[in-house]
């Protein structure tokens, strides 16, 4: 089965919800590739979708906003702790909503080889092959804007809780009531905007993001498990889209065992525009990938005239899996295809199908990954 192949047999499911009807057949499917290897399921919690998380979010706060006008101190905190949830969550750290109900099960499939490896270098190949819910904040209209509506939000969370907080101490004080209820308004709105969508589309198809990362991962672990040397683990996780929360589960279960000689190399979205060496990701702050990978996967790019097409990136349209893994000193490089406007073309939209797939930025990824790690 090659990596086209793999990428037409996901995207004929209709969508892969990470804790969905689909996900048994998907993980089948997926299983069945690896007739010469050992396969683990890892079953995790999750919310069924980020806007669940979001909503949640929203709602904590609102509440907390409302709370304030009759009970200020209440209020006060409540805000506080579902305004400091929201920070953590949309700079893509671990929040205490993502704990909170309904929780579902999603699973990430662990992929290992059976011959034992000499060398204690151990490549970790890591895609996510779930699907998102279809939102309006990812059209072409919007998505250009996401960042700074991020932040822009953000800072009216941190204007949320000051407001809260000034309430407290000057209950009588009209203003601060108005801003309250407007800022409640408005957060309502948001949540509003960003769940319409879903209740029209459901989940997209997810042909590019990431049906292709998924495809990239296997074939270029088919071709580094030839190498013997080497211990190449490949990890095809669930719920990326409601926040890395399967690759949250498998580095918070295995960080004990990873060293200096651990690499993740992430691979998604693959589907339209050119491969990038993703460089630099993060919402209100800059999250730096400079390590060993990038240089090598930069430097392959400078010698063989085939790769010289491939830049690197910048990627600030939520967040990828191996955040976790970068944060947490793991060497760490995330592979993915940016068109000339540095978009994701049709990503959470009804548009991510087969028929809109390039197949060459993830051609590129696997000969780049397989060229470079094959003889790590
Ligand atoms: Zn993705």
């Amino acid at each position: 089965m090659n990596a086209i192949e793999i990428v037409k047999k996901l995207a004929d499911f209709k969508e892969r919800a990470c804790s969905g009807e689909n996900q048994e057949r998907v993980l089948s499917y997926l299983e069945s590739l690896f007739p010469e290897q050992k396969t683990e399921r890892q079953a995790f919690k999750t919310p069924t979708n980020y806007l669940v998380t979001v909503a949640w979010l929203i709602l904590g706060i609102s509440i907390g906003l409302l709370v304030t006008l009759k009970v200020g101190l209440l209020g006060f905190l409540i805000t506080v702790f579902f305004g400091v949830s929201a920070l953590l969550y949309f700079n893509w750290y671990a929040s205490p909503v993502s704990r909170f109900p309904p929780l579902r099960k999603s699973t990430n499939l662990i992929v290992r080889n059976v011959s034992k490896a000499i060398s204690t270098t151990k490549i970790i190949l890591m895609a996510h092959w779930d699907t998102a819910p279809i939102s309006v904040l990812y059209a072409p209209k919007m998505v250009g804007n996401f960042r700074s509506s991020l932040i822009i939000n953000m800072i009216l969370i941190i204007l949320a809780i000051i407001l809260t907080f000034l309430k407290t101490f000057l209950p009588e004080n009209y203003l601060l009531g108005g801003g309250i209820i407007i800022l409640s308004i408005y957060f309502l709105i948001q949540m509003v905007v960003a769940s319409f969508d879903f209740f029209r589309y459901g989940y997209s198809n997810g042909a590019s993001d990431n049906a292709t990362g998924v495809a990239a991962a296997i074939t270029s672990a088919h071709e580094l498990w030839k190498n013997k040397e080497i211990e190449t683990e490949l990890v095809l996780t669930g719920a990326e889209e409601v926040g890395m929360i399967g690759s949250k589960a498998y580095y918070d279960t295995y960080k004990n065992t990873f060293d200096e000689n651990t690499f993740l190399i992430n691979f998604d979205t693959l589907g339209a525009g050119e491969l990038k060496i993703i460089s630099k990701t993060g919402s209100m702050g800059d999250i730096i990938y400079s390590n060993i990978l990038t240089e090598k996967l930069t430097s392959a790019t400078e010698i063989y005239p085939e790769f010289s097409h491939i830049k690197s990136g910048a990627w600030h349209t939520a967040d990828f899996d191996s955040v976790w893994f970068q944060r947490g000193g793991v060497k760490a490089v995330t592979l993915a295809a940016l068109d000339s406007n540095g978009r994701m073309p049709n990503i959470h939209r009804e548009t991510d199908v087969i028929e809109n797939v390039d197949f060459k930025p993830m051609l590129d990824a696997i000969d780049l990954a397989v060229k470079v790690f094959g003889k790590f």
